[in-house]
């Protein structure tokens, strides 16, 4: 019996390993899962390993009380492969998260379940310090 799509690709995160799909007709990327290729129809689709680099398309902040984590964001972000996904950029405060800003992809465990999260390509090597965010 055969997994579907969505439940391999939760498989993969949760042993570590983000994976999206690739069509083996026109070969496009794929993503999120699903059965058919959304572009020619083709079946089965095949999994490849993400290379986890991508580019902020949209960011937001969300705002959360501090007990509960404090503010966090979220974000679109466009794979270097053609896809867009919906995570969280880390490692750099929420509204500093900038559109266009180059990503890099990590999976976390958080409850035991694999998940995709981002934090910027280049965290090492940043130089600029911009204005502190004010809360006016
Ligand atoms: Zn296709």
């Amino acid at each position: 019996m055969q997994m579907s799509a969505q439940t391999h690709y939760q498989a993969e995160l949760d042993a570590g390993r983000f994976c999206i799909q690739q069509c083996p007709q026109c070969s496009e990327h794929v993503f999120t899962p699903r059965e058919l290729c959304p572009h020619c129809g083709a079946s089965p689709l095949k999994w490849v390993r993400a290379s986890g680099l991508g580019v902020v398309y949209s960011t937001s902040t969300i705002a959360r009380k501090p007990d509960a984590g404090g503010d966090y964001n979220v974000a679109l972000i466009d794979l270097d492969e053609g896809v867009r996904m919906m995570s969280r950029v880390e490692l750099v405060a929420p509204d500093e998260v900038r559109i266009g800003q180059r990503v890099q992809a990590h999976v976390a465990q958080r409850d035991g379940r694999g998940l995709v999260l981002f934090h910027p390509a280049d965290a090492s090597s940043g130089v600029e310090t911009g204005a502190e965010g004010s809360a006016a």
